[in-house]
């Protein structure tokens, strides 16, 4: 039998992503305009899921936070608030501004349908505080209640607006339908597959020790000093056999 081009082209594409391909192409993000979704019931009652990630590490991805995710050290939470406090001792605006960028961020997570494309399967969409509360108050909203109920839920339309202006962030306005609708007609798919293929989201992330979020934090602070001083052979260290956080923290202040 001739080998599937196809199948091979995705195998490819799985190893080059970390094997992550296919949870990729689960992760769902809105377009300009209206979209309507139906969010999912998961087995353990909460679809809304938290997760904490520190951002602006170089350029590095959002980095799941050992600490506000898995209870273990996190050296970049320890890392910003030392130069929180260096920032306030020193009354230092730049310092704090630093500080600000590496403090840990909330996002928040739930498995939905979009309306017109659930053969595309479950997706999992990520959004702000300020969609989650929205969704929250509908819950608990006696008018709306089990919004992700898969016969008396209600689909939401979601509104997303990009603004043209540098620097101010997209907006996400959430309105639920006026009625409640079932979550599969049997014509469009089967509402059984579809809650059992609901992905488990915590999968979706790269789970780091502290260690790996050291080495990342080492990194990004390295490369930082170096490109500021890239003249100075001496910058050129690496904090990977140190102590870690306080000698860090004393190469970029002085460094910066
Ligand atoms: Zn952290």
């Amino acid at each position: 039998m001739a080998i599937n081009i196809e199948a091979m082209r995705a195998k490819l594409n799985a190893s080059k992503t970390g094997n992550k391909g296919q949870t990729n192409s689960t992760k769902w993000r809105p377009t300009q305009g209206d979209q309507t979704i139906r969010i999912l019931p998961t087995a353990d009652g909460d679809p809304f899921k938290e997760f904490h990630f520190h951002y602006n590490v170089g350029k590095n991805p959002g980095i799941m936070c050992p600490k506000r995710n898995h209870g273990e050290d996190c050296p970049i939470c320890d890392f910003a608030s030392k130069l929180w406090k260096q920032g306030v001792d020193n009354d230092d605006a730049t310092c704090k501004t630093e500080a600000k960028k590496l403090f840990v961020r909330k996002r928040y997570y739930s498995p939905i349908v979009v309306r017109g494309k659930e053969t595309e399967g479950v997706k999992v969409w990520s959004y702000g505080k300020t969609a989650y509360e929205t969704l929250l108050g509908y819950v608990l909203d006696p008018d709306y209640g089990d919004v992700t109920d898969p016969e008396t839920g209600t689909d939401i339309v979601l509104n997303y607006d990009v603004p043209g202006t540098p620097g101010s962030f997209p907006k996400t306005i959430l309105k639920p339908r006026r009625r409640p609708s079932v979550l599969c007609d049997e014509a469009i798919a089967d509402c059984a597959e579809l809650i059992d293929s609901i992905p488990e989201i915590s999968e979706l992330f790269d789970r780091k020790t502290t260690e790996d979020v050291q080495a990342l934090l080492d990194d990004f602070l390295s490369s930082e000093t170096s490109s500021e001083n890239s003249s100075s052979e001496t910058t050129k260290y690496s904090t990977k056999n140190t102590s870690g956080v306080d000698e860090a923290f004393d190469k970029f202040m002085n460094n910066s």
